[in-house]
């Protein structure tokens, strides 16, 4: 359940904070698409925090952090507008459409979606109908969970000396199948890939790339939860890739590369769970 709206102290904090940093002002009749990040609270970005403190409404979804929509208003209505286990979602078209009657009624609206509102989360196709509506809207990015979330499993997706070209792709197609990538463009043309929504089909993907020339020894991680307090990291090969994913929880991130390897001495998380022990 969303947070206790009655964090006045909080907001009055939140709205000063906004003011000294010269913070644009959420304006009546504007819609905002917000990225909360990939789970950790700490995540959000500044401008992500005031747009809640200041909005109307907000339509959130399953992947942004419940405990964030606490520094809403107490008047501020909160829209569950997401896909949950087990329960149908919100259709595209019914969101954007709410977006635009929201907006319309000048009210401060506020669309907050997990990670990135432009990466691989649909964002894209409610700003281009709030465009053609003629709503004016601010895009506010957030952190990915390809870059903040495997971040948080000590995992870059760059290092000089591995590779110096990374690839963000979906493994969900809009009809629930693989989609077609180029394969095997992929497999030559990046060392470093970073797949979302590809539970379902890793075993297939992993094959495609091992028959594209890639190595099946090549290391390989699971990221689930990442950032949240439950977060869990499997390490694999590309070869294993099917068999950790089907065991793996949601939502995850897949990681293909050399770059896995860094983890052993970069996984931040566990060094500072260890010190808090010994403290
Ligand atoms: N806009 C989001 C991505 C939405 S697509 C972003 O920028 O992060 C949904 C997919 O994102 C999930 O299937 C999963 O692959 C990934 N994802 C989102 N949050 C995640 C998290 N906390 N841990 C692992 N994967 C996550």
């Amino acid at each position: 359940m969303p947070g206790d709206q009655n964090n006045s102290t909080e907001r009055t904090a939140i709205q000063k904070l906004s003011m000294a940093l010269k913070l644009p002002a959420f304006e009546r009749g504007w819609a905002w698409l917000a990225g909360a990040g990939p789970g950790d609270p700490g995540l959000i970005t500044l401008l992500g925090l005031h747009a809640i403190a200041a909005a109307d409404v907000i339509l959130y979804d399953a992947l942004s952090n419940d405990d964030l929509l606490g520094f809403a208003q107490p008047h501020t209505e909160l829209i569950f507008a997401g896909k949950r286990a087990g329960q149908r979602s919100c259709k595209q078209s019914d969101i954007s459409q709410m977006l635009v009657f929201l907006a319309r009624e000048k009210k401060r609206v506020l669309r907050l979606k997990g990670g990135d509102p432009l990466v691989f989360g649909r964002g894209a196709e409610e700003a281009l109908i709030l465009a053609e509506a003629g709503i004016p809207f601010r895009i506010v990015p957030g952190v990915t969970a390809g870059i903040g979330g495997l971040a948080y499993a000590g995992i870059p997706v760059t290092h000089r000396d591995s590779n110096q070209v990374v690839t963000f792709l979906t493994g969900h197609g809009a009809d629930g199948k693989l989609p077609e990538h180029d394969w095997v463009s992929i497999a030559r043309g990046s060392p470093t890939l970073v797949l979302y929504m590809a539970r379902k089909h890793a075993g297939e993907i992993a094959a495609r790339l091992i028959t594209a020339g890639r190595k099946p020894s090549e290391p390989a991680a699971i990221v689930s939860s990442a950032s949240h307090e439950n977060q869990s990291v499997h390490v694999t090969t590309l070869e294993g890739l099917g068999a950790v994913a089907a065991e793996s929880t949601a939502p995850a991130i897949l990681v293909i590369g050399e770059n896995v390897l860094l983890r052993e001495k970069m996984d931040w998380l566990r060094a500072q769970t260890a010190f808090l022990q010994q403290v």
